[in-house]
C-alpha cells in the first residue's frame, strides 16, 4: 500500500511538472514539440525509463507475493486486462488507473452470482463505459470540477514578455545562403538567399508551392537542406536540431495549426515559457505568469483554463503565437497566420503584428494576404518554383514584372 500511495503521488506530480508537460507536448504534437525547444528523443527516453521503473517495481512484488513467476502467467489476455482497466478508469491522471483497476477488480466479484451470463454483462458494461465515457470515469469527474472552476481575475502580469528589445539595425539576424531543398526530382528550394535584419517585418510571399513553407521548415530544422547555410545571430545553426534554434531564440508558428491538444490554453503556452534556458524556465510560478502575460498579449487570457480544442481556428492561432512569444524569442516566424482567419481577425492580426514589431521583435511572414503584407513589411522577398524573383523594398518588389506574372501566372512580357 505504502508503494502504491508513493508511487500513485510521484506519477501525478509528474503530471503537472515541467517533465510531464514535456512528455503530453511530445504525444500531442512531436514536430511541434520540438520547435518549442523541447528534446524530443530525451524526453521518450525518460518516459520509456520511468515507465520501466514501475513496472520493474510491480514485478518485483508480484514475483515475491507468488514466489513462482513462469512466463504463462503473462498472456495477451491479462494485457488486455491492464490497459482495459486504464481506459476504464482514464488515462488522464493517475488516480484514473487506481479507480479503474479498482472496479474491474471488484466488478466481476460482484457479479458472480450471475453465474453463468457474468462475463458477458461484464463485457458489455465495458463497451459502454468506453463507448460513453472516452476519458474515463476519472475523466468524467475531472469535467464535473472543470465546469465550476472560476476564470482568473486580477491584475494583467507585470512580467515582461519580451526580453529583447532593440531597435531596427542593419544587423542580419537570420541570413540563408544558397539553400536547397530536394524532395526526390522536386526542386522545392534551389539555391535560396536572404537576409533578415534586426527589428524588421520581412514578408516571403509567393504562390502555392514554391517553396514557402519548406523554407521555414529548413529554417527551424524540421528539414534538413539539401544544400546551404542557415546563420542565427551570427551562429551558424545549419545543422542544429529544432530545440537548439528555439532555444537560440527561433519561434515559429505553423500553416496547419499544431496545438497540443489534450491541455489547456494555459498549459500549451507554458510549455514555451519553460523551454530550457528561457529566463523564467527554473520557476513555476514565474511560468504561469509569463503564460499569462503572453496569453494577455494575443487577447487570450480569459480563455486560459479552457481546453485549446473548444476554441475557434483564429484563436488557436493565437495560443500558437502566444506559445511561441512565451519562449522570449528575438525572431518569429509566422507561416500564413492570416489563413482561415475572418475580416476581424485578419484586422486584429494585423494590429498583433505591429505590436511585436514595436517590441523590437524580428519577425520573417508568409502570407497571401497582400494588403497585410504591404500594411506591414519592410521588406519582401518572392518566391517562385523554390527560386528567389525578386527581394527588396515593398513597392519596388510589388511592382516588379516578375512578380505579377508570378501571381497571374502570365509569361513575362518584355518590359517597355
Ligand atoms: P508553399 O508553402 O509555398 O505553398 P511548400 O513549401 O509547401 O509550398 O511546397 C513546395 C513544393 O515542395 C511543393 O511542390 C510541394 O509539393 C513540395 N513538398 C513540400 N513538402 C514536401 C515533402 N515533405 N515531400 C515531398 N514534396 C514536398
Ligand atoms: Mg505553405
Amino acid at each position: 500500500m505504502v508503494t502504491l500511495v508513493l508511487t500513485t503521488l510521484v506519477v501525478w506530480r509528474l503530471k503537472t511538472g515541467r517533465l510531464g508537460r514535456a512528455m503530453q507536448a511530445v504525444r500531442d504534437n512531436e514536430l511541434a514539440a520540438g520547435t518549442c525547444g523541447i528534446n524530443v528523443f530525451a524526453t521518450k527516453v525518460i518516459a520509456f525509463g520511468l515507465s520501466a521503473v514501475v513496472g520493474g517495481i510491480g514485478g518485483g512484488f508480484f514475483a515475491g507475493g507468488f514466489q513462482y513467476i513462469s512466463p504463462d502467467q503473462f498472456t495477451f489476455g491479462e494485457s488486455i486486462v491492464l490497459l482495459t482497466m486504464a481506459l476504464l478508469g482514464g488515462v488522464q491522471s493517475p488516480f484514473g488507473s487506481l479507480v479503474g483497476t479498482l472496479v474491474l477488480v471488484i466488478l466481476p466479484e460482484w457479479l458472480r452470482f450471475l453465474k453463468e451470463v457474468y462475463l458477458a454483462v461484464y463485457g458489455a458494461a465495458v463497451i459502454l463505459i468506453m463507448v460513453f465515457l472516452p476519458d474515463g470515469l476519472w475523466g468524467l469527474m475531472l469535467e464535473r470540477t472543470r465546469l465550476r472552476a472560476k476564470p482568473i481575475a486580477g491584475d494583467v502580469p507585470k512580467l515582461p514578455l519580451l526580453t529583447q528589445t532593440g531597435a531596427e539595425t542593419q544587423e542580419v539576424v537570420l541570413g540563408v545562403q544558397g539553400l536547397a531543398k530536394h524532395f526526390g526530382g522536386i526542386k522545392a528550394l534551389d539555391g535560396i538567399d536572404l537576409a533578415v535584419r534586426r527589428g524588421t517585418v520581412h514578408a516571403l510571399i509567393g504562390p502555392n508551392g514554391s517553396g514557402k513553407s519548406t523554407f521555414i521548415n529548413v529554417i527551424t530544422g524540421l528539414y534538413r537542406p539539401t544544400a546551404g547555410r542557415v546563420m542565427l545571430a551570427g551562429q551558424d545553426i545549419t545543422h542544429a536540431t529544432p530545440h537548439q534554434r528555439n532555444r537560440a531564440g527561433l519561434a515559429r508558428s505553423f500553416q496547419n495549426i499544431r496545438v497540443f491538444r489534450g491541455m489547456t490554453v494555459l498549459e500549451n503556452v507554458m510549455v514555451g515559457a519553460e523551454r530550457p534556458g528561457n529566463d523564467v524556465a527554473e520557476n513555476p510560478a514565474l511560468v504561469v505568469e509569463r503564460a499569462l502575460a503572453a496569453l494577455d498579449f494575443v487577447g487570450l487570457r480569459p480563455d486560459a483554463h479552457r481546453e485549446v480544442g473548444a476554441l475557434s481556428y483564429g484563436h488557436q492561432r493565437y495560443v500558437e503565437i502566444a506559445r511561441a512569444l512565451a519562449a522570449t524569442p528575438h525572431t518569429l516566424l509566422l507561416d500564413e497566420p492570416a489563413a482561415g482567419l475572418n475580416l476581424t481577425e485578419k484586422h486584429e492580426l494585423g494590429e498583433l503584428l505591429r505590436r511585436l514589431k514595436g517590441h523590437g521583435l524580428t519577425i520573417l511572414i508568409i502570407d497571401h494576404d497582400m494588403k497585410l503584407v504591404e500594411q506591414v513589411a519592410d521588406h519582401i522577398t518572392v518566391l517562385n518554383f523554390g527560386r528567389r524573383i525578386a527581394d527588396g523594398l515593398p513597392q519596388m518588389v510589388l511592382k516588379h514584372p516578375d512578380v505579377i506574372a508570378a501571381y497571374l501566372g502570365e509569361p513575362q512580357n518584355v518590359a517597355a
